[in-house]
């Protein structure tokens, strides 16, 4: 028997329910914000990911699913979105436009981690980018959005985390002091801290070994580091942040696991998932666009956002999600109640009513169907109702029944 792919999963009703809501949650959202949606192919030049990610990222070390296309070329599908919304930017020439690139995705992405809860190897992310500006004010409207988008998902008690990894001008002299503390305590920690001391100390600060962490945090941090501008544009989003009365906890050895964050970083962590708890996280990405081979200079901030632990998040905190919103079962019996009911059912569905339209059978398995199938209401049709113009109309929920017309119906269904 085939089966799927390792790490991979079919996502099946209901959850695709709970699934669907989310995105058109956050649809809803950006577009208040005026985001619009990019989509961009999933399958990317290699080099996109070696320069724009970082070499030395677990990502593009260990985790992506590269392969050699038949013409010789190197073709990896895409681990995340942000470096293919740059790449976009800049093949487009977007920074032409006016105003700000805010744009949006929603998709799969790819990486070959050990599968556990909530982490697949084909994951989906939903995120947004707003390119064209390094102002502290984008990176606050950003927060708010996204913050905006788990609340109205239905989330509750999630953090925010916050830090700044500094930029060009100010990290190298972080990571030399980083370096040399490294050389004292890095024999003492892991394979992965003992080789990245040496190759990209920032790295280190990702580490998630257990025994590891009393050892990052008592390195330096980043904060006795921060140049001027770097120190001012942090104050500025903090500010901004608390204008808008949006609570947040500074992390100074955040870093996230990705070479081309500067400044402004974040992470919002919930607490249903345990441990592996993040359920999203972003930053700013100025010097991003040069490392892909721009001569724009084109600052950007953005977040991703796991859609699988976000849904399963939402599905945690509300055991209901999963009910499908069927208004109405029609249970006829008999053949002309038959032809009757589908084109009952035909009238109700053009008027936006979710009808589920029973074949010709017995009362009591229509009605045990009706309520497998959470419907709101069941109409039944038989001989006697058709003689009579007039149909009964059992409320599921409450179990009372009434009867109505035909003309009557829409207006039962649409009271609650
Ligand atoms: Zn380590
Ligand atoms: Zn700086």
């Amino acid at each position: 028997m085939i089966k799927a792919v390792k790490g991979t999963r079919d996502i099946l009703p209901p959850s695709s329910g709970v699934w669907n809501r989310v995105e058109a949650v956050a649809r809803e959202v950006f577009r208040t914000y005026n985001y619009q949606e990019i989509r961009t192919p999933i399958l990317e030049d290699t080099a996109l990911f070696t320069r724009g990610v970082g070499e030395d990222t677990d990502i593009v070390g260990k985790e992506m699913y590269t392969f050699e296309d038949r013409d010789g070329s190197s073709l990896t599908l895409r681990p995340e979105a942000t470096a293919s919304v740059m790449r976009a930017y800049i093949e487009h020439r977007l920074d032409q436009k006016p105003g700000l690139q805010k744009l949006y995705y929603i998709g799969p992405m790819f990486r070959r981690e050990r599968p556990q809860k909530g982490r697949y190897r084909q994951f989906f992310q939903i995120g947004a980018e707003a390119i064209g500006s390094d102002s502290p004010a984008v990176d606050a409207e950003v927060i708010e959005m996204v913050l905006e988008v788990l609340k109205r998902a239905g989330l509750t008690g999630f953090k925010l985390l916050l830090n700044s990894v500094g930029d060009a001008n100010c990290r190298p002299a972080y990571v030399a002091a980083l370096k040399e503390r490294l050389q004292e305590v890095a024999p003492g920690m892991c394979a992965d801290c003992r080789r990245r001391a040496e190759t990209n100390p920032l790295r280190v600060l990702d580490c998630k070994v257990p025994q590891d962490q009393p050892i990052i945090d008592a390195l330096p941090s980043i904060h006795d580091h921060l140049c001027d501008p770097c120190k001012q544009h942090f104050e500025a989003v903090t500010a901004y942040l608390r204008d808008r009365n949006i609570d947040f906890e500074i992390r100074p050895r955040m870093v996230r696991g990705l070479d081309y964050y500067m400044r402004t970083t974040f992470e919002i962590v919930h607490g249903a998932l345990g441990a592996q708890n993040s359920v999203l996280g972003g930053g700013r990405y100025d010097g991003l666009a040069e490392s892909l081979g721009s001569r724009v200079h084109s600052p950007g901030i953005g977040f991703s956002i796991g859609e699988d632990r976000l849904v399963m998040s939402v599905e945690q905190e509300h055991p209901d999600a999963h009910h499908p919103a069927l208004d109405l079962y029609i249970a006829p019996m008999g053949a002309e109640a038959e032809r009757v009911a589908a084109s009952i059912a035909y009238d109700l569905r053009s008027s936006g009513a979710s009808v589920e339209l029973g074949l010709d059978g017995k009362l009591k398995r229509s009605l045990e169907l009706a309520n497998k199938l959470a419907a709101r209401f069941c109409l039944i049709l038989g001989d006697d109702e058709l003689a009579a113009g007039q149909f009964q109309l059992k409320n599921m929920t409450s179990g009372e029944q009434e009867m109505v017309t035909r003309e009557s119906l829409p207006a039962r269904l649409n009271s609650r």
